[in-house]
């Protein structure tokens, strides 16, 4: 049967955009669908904004600091809405360039919201829902990625999430975050930095679930000393709307008055309405697409890559995937992608960085295990008079010497960390650290010279 195309890409964004790509620039005759606007979550509302904005909310932090090291730092100003129109400019450049990344390289694109109608058929709608356009293609990649989650409380509605985040009209004088995840940790920064009074709410014992607990803990002190307001084991039960603010009323009994909520309280792949189920695609708890090592769905023309598979929901990874398809399908080089060893970063001020186990996983999973760790004062915090320790810790088989994983929380540690998972992926033993010349002065010689 003679299809309309080779492949029909839903969602361009991280995954979407390099699957389209690739596979056009191998041959295939290929389309995309985007509703929203070209590159996805990471570019338009995820990691780049979020990171220009920790870029601007850790100016704060430089200015106290200068004045040990003789600088005379009149009192600051900051305007929101110069960030966020800067901000805006270069999104709207990164996005262009996706677009223009897809037409160099021969991709079909339509901005449309698109739905599957068959196993081999895409339909796209208009605003209104209603249908435009239907076109078959042999294969249909599915890249929807997620959308952020709120939990079902009285005065939802009044909270916003990062989406919202990214654009509000004014920088509320206070803000409340909802959640113990790295969104909600970063913004939580972001917005202390930039003057806002914050408060962290979140439902657990401990911020960050799955990181090492030396770092949850250090990172949970560090927050609480740079004047954010750190409540943990509660959960909210209403938001109401007074005239000034919202009140946030706890399970705790304790309320918080603030000018804006924020919900980072986790995300779920956006396969509502995509029409999945009643083409028998198997679907996990969280309405994940499953998927099987080469990104197949569970009815053979369909597949998936990206947050949507709830596999690592990070941008490098939903990239990894989307090449991989595009080579095994495209390229006739069968790819499988690595999800071993995946280095990641808090973008929180101080910063996490952080590669393989943590020390409950590795003795867990390894028994035997050595623990170096290593807390100390920054040279940079000597003169400038700010108390606050970089933890830097190691994990180690004890019977195989290898390095099972590196955790860090002070500056710079996801550039230190991407740097260190060359070494852990090459299967590095401490012995090599120790063998490694130390770079001085620096933090990261630290690594080098654990004993
Ligand atoms: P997405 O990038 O989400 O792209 C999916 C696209 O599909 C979107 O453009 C959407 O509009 C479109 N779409 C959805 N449904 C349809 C439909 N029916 N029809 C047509 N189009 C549709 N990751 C990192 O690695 N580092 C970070 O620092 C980081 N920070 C983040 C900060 C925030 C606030 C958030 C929310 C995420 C962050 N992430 C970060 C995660 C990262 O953004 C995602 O892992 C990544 O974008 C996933 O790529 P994807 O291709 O699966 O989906």
């Amino acid at each position: 049967m003679a299809y309309d195309f080779d492949l029909f890409v839903i969602g361009a964004g991280s995954g979407g955009v390099r699957a389209a790509r690739l596979s056009a620039s191998y041959g295939a005759k290929v389309a995309i669908a985007e509703e929203y606007r070209y590159g996805g979550t990471c570019v338009i509302r995820g990691c780049v904004p979020k990171k220009l904005f920790v870029y601007a909310s850790r100016f704060q932090g430089a200015f106290d600091d200068a004045a040990g090291f003789g600088w005379d730092v009149a009192p600051p100003a900051f305007d929101w809405e110069k960030l966020v129109a800067a901000k805006d400019k270069e999104i709207e450049r990164l996005s262009h360039i996706y677009l223009s990344v897809l037409d160099k390289a021969g991709v079909h694109h339509f901005e449309a919201r698109a739905r599957l109608k068959g196993v081999n058929e895409v339909e796209l709608l208009d605003e209104a829902g209603e249908v435009q356009q239907s076109f078959t293609a042999a294969r249909i990649l599915v890249a929807v990625g997620g959308t952020p989650f709120k939990p079902d409380i009285a005065g939802a509605e009044l909270g916003i999430t990062s989406n919202e985040a990214f654009d509000l009209p004014e920088l509320p004088k206070a803000i409340t975050v909802i959640g113990g995840g790295y969104i909600a940790v970063e913004f939580a920064t972001i917005f202390n930095g930039l003057g806002v009074s914050t408060t962290l709410a979140y439902r657990g014992p401990a911020l960050l679930r799955g990181f090492d607990e030396d770092i949850r803990q250090g990172l949970t002190e560090a927050l609480i000393a740079r004047g954010i307001d750190v409540r943990l084991n509660v959960s909210p039960l209403t938001i109401e709307a007074g005239a000034n603010a919202l009140t946030l009323t706890m399970d705790d009994g304790s309320s918080i008055a603030a000018g804006q909520v924020m919900f980072a309280t986790g995300r779920v792949p956006k396969t509502a309405g995509l029409g999945l189920e009643a083409l028998g695609v198997a679907m996990g708890k969280r309405g994940e697409i499953v998927v099987d090592r080469q990104s197949q769905s569970s009815v053979p023309s369909i597949y998936a890559v990206g947050d949507v598979t709830d596999r690592v929901n990070l941008t490098p990874v939903a990239i990894r995937e989307g090449a991989a398809f595009a080579e095994t399908f495209y390229h006739d080089n069968p790819t499988i992608v690595d999800h071993d060893l995946i280095p990641t970063a808090v973008f929180s001020e101080p910063e996490i960085g952080t590669i393989g186990l943590s020390e409950a996983e590795a003795r867990a999973q390894h028994g035997d295990v050595k623990v170096y760790k290593s807390v100390f004062n920054p040279m940079k915090n000597t003169i400038s008079g700010r108390v606050e320790k970089t933890i830097m810790k190691m994990i180690v088989d004890q019977a195989s010497d290898r390095v099972l994983g590196v955790h860090i929380l002070g500056p710079d540690a996801g550039e230190i960390v991407q740097g260190l998972a060359i070494a852990l992926k090459m299967g590095a033993t401490k012995a090599d650290f120790d063998a490694t010349m130390a770079l001085h002065p620096s933090a990261a010689e630290e690594l080098v010279t654990m004993r």
